[in-house]
């Protein structure tokens, strides 16, 4: 079975100061751990074939298909509010693109497939536990319909990586419907190169925003992407954990799976990344700092918005400004789907906050809360049930006047609210079983998480909360 990409590189078609060009390392013993065939299909690309020999050769960065053109991407970023004028991939190698059936192109890019010139100090590799996190985690997001990259494929690489310890090595085969970042703009804004952001704005139209006109559309059309973005990951409990401007996707997806974590017990102020000392990234802070990554987009962009740059901030503040507005639609828009709600009343906000409080004063679990407003099982979640039975005689009132039954809205609830999510203890969990060599947690993890609103009765382990003992407190980088 001949393995067949057809490739159409466009970003390698850009200028060279946009990337280094780079092959992947080939790695000691590549082997297939894990396979998304529908993905796969989804690219044109065929299972059996990625699944051979020659396909795992190319997964691992060992054969380089007909057609791939192998670059590491140029960018910077603001790491925890600090400048740093060059970062750049320095573990995952752009192979190419690819146009999918739907019309839509997508990079294919190898995570951990060796050093680049963008490396620094790092090994260009990833161990077993990050890329399995990155794989469950971000099939789960696409299944629970948020815009993410994508896993393709994880391959063992048969060496080892060394990091506080040896750990089994690994490479993630991801797909992005581009990996273009608010950071890569600011590595060409720092450089003072309006050539290069020009056609970087023009590429990332083509890309994202067809319809944008230029770069004001294009910065309104981004900020709005963010805004529907974040409130996507308020309502499912999502931190992402290192909202750097280098991990700030300018087409509205999400993107570098690292310490990110999804709620157990609801809290607002919730960290989970052991490097986020001060909870710059914390749970409820995540809208605040989509404004601060927009508005470093926003700056970036100001030269092609118009020559003169007052002019031009005027245009783009305004243009930032808006994210509040579309953040907070967005975000009752989501939280009124998961009280099964389908109108709007003015007093809808203050019914959800009320919620939310009260789940944070008693450590409710997320998850498990909202899903019970479908399974009439949200009582079970408060530990002082009198705090629910109070907010439930509101909103059987605010049902009733939406005139939906209680069976109409628990189905509707039950649409908006996942059973199952990655839960970090179930995460952790398989991959200390894979480490061990044995991946049946994993697998299973990630057939549960393919199906979230509609968990199997088997599967309601992986819809309970973490036992005390299992509660995971701190999550750590994806190096
Ligand atoms: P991230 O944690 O994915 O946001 O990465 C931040 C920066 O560090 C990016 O430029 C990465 O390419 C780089 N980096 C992270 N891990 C490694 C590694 N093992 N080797 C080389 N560069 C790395
Ligand atoms: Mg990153």
């Amino acid at each position: 079975m001949t393995l067949h990409i057809r490739f159409d590189n466009s970003y390698a078609r850009l200028p060279d100061r946009f990337f280094a060009r780079q092959a992947p390392t080939p790695v000691a013993r590549p082997a297939l751990l894990a396979l998304n065939a529908p993905l796969a299909e989804s690219l044109g690309l065929d299972p059996a074939a990625l699944a051979g020999p020659e396909g795992v050769a190319v997964l691992a960065g060992n054969a380089l298909p007909d057609g791939a053109e192998p670059i590491a991407q140029a960018y910077a970023g603001h790491q925890f509010g600090g400048w740093v004028p060059q970062l750049g991939d320095g573990r995952a190698i752009l192979l190419g693109e690819v146009v999918a059936s739907d019309g839509t192109r997508y990079d294919i890019q190898l995570k951990g497939a060796g050093p680049t010139p963008f490396s620094r100090r790092g090994d260009g590799r990833a161990w077993l536990g990050p890329v399995l996190r990155e794989y469950i985690v971000s099939e789960a997001m696409a299944a629970l319909g948020v815009p993410t990259t994508r896993a393709l494929a994880a391959v063992a690489s048969g060496e080892e990586v060394l990091r506080e310890t040896a750990l089994p090595g690994a490479v993630l085969a991801r797909v992005a419907s581009s990996h273009i970042r608010v950071g890569t703009f600011q590595f060409f804004a720092a450089r003072g190169d309006n050539e290069a952001l020009s056609l970087l704005a023009q590429h990332v139209i083509a890309r994202h925003y067809p319809q944008a006109a230029g770069a004001l559309d294009l910065l309104n059309a981004a900020v709005a992407g963010q805004a529907r973005l974040i409130a996507q990951w308020m309502g499912l409990g999502f931190i992402h954990g290192v909202m750097n401007t280098d991990n700030a996707h300018v087409g509205g997806v999400t993107i570098d799976y690292g310490p990110c974590a999804f709620l157990d017990a609801y809290h607002p102020a919730k960290v989970f990344s052991s490097i986020d000392q001060y909870g710059r990234y914390a749970y409820a802070n995540q809208p605040q700092i989509a404004v601060w990554n927009m508005a470093q987009f926003a700056s970036c962009l100001l030269p092609l918005i118009a020559p003169d740059r007052n002019t031009a901030i005027e245009a783009a503040t305004e243009s930032v400004n808006k994210f509040d507005q579309l953040y907070e639609y967005a975000w009752l828009s989501t939280f009124r789907a998961k009280l099964g709600l389908a109108r709007a009343e003015a007093a809808d906000a203050a019914l959800i906050q009320a919620l939310l409080d009260r789940m944070a004063a008693l450590g409710a679990d997320f998850t498990r809360t909202f899903r019970g407003l479908a399974d009439g099982t949200a009582r079970a979640e408060f530990a002082e049930p009198e705090a629910w039975d109070s907010w439930q005689t509101d909103w059987t009132a605010r049902l009733a006047r939406e005139g939906r039954s209680p069976a109409e809205a628990a189905a509707a609830a039950a649409r908006a609210n996942p059973g199952v999510i990655p839960r970090n203890h179930r995460i952790e969990q398989a991959i200390a079983a894979a480490v061990a060599g044995d991946f049946a947690p994993f697998h299973r993890l990630n057939a549960a998480l393919a199906r979230p609103f509609d968990p199997a009765p088997e599967d309601a382990a992986l819809a309970a909360g973490p036992a005390a003992d299992e509660a995971v407190r701190r999550t750590f980088c994806g190096t």
